[in-house]
């Protein structure tokens, strides 16, 4: 296959007749969808938030960016890094947290291991990695965003291929029709309980119903005090920690990556136990909390100018697939994910890419 296009240049015509219905547009469903199109299939991406990205995201505020999913991503597979270097050429930048941290209960160090593994980041936000790959997609009407997909089911008049039925950019109902083979580039858990609802029989449930990923509450804080005259940072001497605090695993200055702006900003992952417990709390009562142990473990006692929480219901694998994507042939659908194999962006990456040269492949084979 051709090397990858870069993301801005148009994607190649379908050759092949066989349209295949992509669900979720994070790192491996947009992976996958373009190596798809460029061996030639025709493809439909659907993903129900406004853009492409999933768990590999950046919120904008009026206080600030924060990239409040991915931290950084480290590159170990030459196909990852070709596809880096070929299609977003100085998009990705290293990050020098390669000194995390470690401090206890109280904020106070236990241990600064250094790891010389280059640590990256997509500028000017952790999103625009998978916004720029995306973009082709979405320019060829191939990306349906703000469209959850409900279910998947065997059209009716021809059985042979699947139908989605999906809720649109305004909560409105529709189907999708048409589709030779569909891919699901969504968390183990949520496609276990799309298969389910809509009654597909496959020998993948089992195992897919085996992974297990967990949660993770994300604060997000922003000190525009910080900015004035001879002060741009706050509280501790370092930019990234992982803590042994019951409440906080990871604390990040935002404001230390390369490509944000100056504004004094701080990413805050709760442990996953502890988001496990506080799964249904509200979002005030998640804040609060999270904002108190932010407190103790950086001595920042200010109160901040902008403050915000998110939930990732499916944030991190514990118990992966085991293998880097599953394809049913009898019923023509695959998955893929970075909890085929592990947790990391990679992961997701290799996992798009290997589903769609195994698709491609098969396609081979039939002619
Ligand atoms: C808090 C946090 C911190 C992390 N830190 C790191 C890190 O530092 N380094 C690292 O390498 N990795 C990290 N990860 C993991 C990394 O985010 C993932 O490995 C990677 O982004 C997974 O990509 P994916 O495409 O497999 O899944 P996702 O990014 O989850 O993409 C799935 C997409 O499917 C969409 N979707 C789901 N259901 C439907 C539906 N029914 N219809 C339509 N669309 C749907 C979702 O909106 C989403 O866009 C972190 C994750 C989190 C949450």
């Amino acid at each position: 296959m051709s090397r990858p296009a870069a993301s801005d240049a148009p994607l190649p015509p379908a050759s092949r007749p066989y349209h295949i219905a992509i669900v979720g547009a994070g790192m491996a469903g947009t992976t996958c969808a373009r190596t798809l199109v460029q061996a030639g299939f025709r493809v439909s991406v659907f993903e129900q938030a406004a853009h492409a990205g999933g768990r590999m995201d950046h919120i904008d505020t009026s206080k600030g960016s924060f990239d409040s999913g991915v931290q950084f991503f480290t590159v170990r597979d030459p196909r990852f890094a070709q596809a880096l270097d070929v299609t977003v050429p100085g998009l990705c930048r290293p990050w020098s947290a390669t000194t995390i941290v470690v401090l206890d209960e109280s904020g106070k160090k236990i241990a600064r291991p250094n790891n010389q593994e280059p640590h990256w980041v997509a500028c000017p936000g952790m999103g625009d990695l998978v916004r720029n790959w995306a973009a082709p997609l979405a320019q060829a009407g191939m990306l349906h965003t703000g469209t959850e997909v409900l279910a998947m089911e065997r059209d009716r008049l021809q059985p042979a291929q699947w139908q989605l039925r999906v809720a649109g950019p305004e909560g409105s109902p529709s189907v999708f029709a048409g589709f030779d083979a569909v891919v699901l580039a969504i968390p183990a858990p949520a496609a276990t309980q799309l298969l389910r609802s809509s009654a597909v029989q496959s020998p993948l449930l089992l195992p897919l119903s085996e992974v297990q990923m967990a949660p993770c509450w994300t604060l997000m804080l922003s000190y525009p005090q910080a900015m004035q005259p001879g002060m741009t940072t706050l509280g501790p001497n370092w930019n990234v920690a992982s803590s042994t605090h019951h409440r906080i695993a990871w604390l990040a200055r935002e404001s230390s990556k390369p490509g944000r702006s100056l504004l004094e900003r701080w990413t805050v992952h709760a442990s996953a136990d502890w988001s496990q417990k506080h799964l249904n709390d509200s979002p005030a009562r998640v804040l609060a909390k999270l904002h108190k142990a932010f407190s103790e473990v950086t001595g920042i006692r200010v109160q901040p100018g902008h403050m915000d929480v998110r939930l990732w219901p499916h944030a991190r694998t514990t118990a992966p697939l085991g293998q880097p994507f599953a394809w049913d042939s009898q019923e023509q659908f695959g998955i893929c994910g970075d909890w085929c194999v592990g947790m990391r962006v990679e992961d997701a990456f290799l996992s798009g890419l290997e589903l769609a040269l195994a698709i491609a492949e098969q396609a081979d084979h039939a002619h």
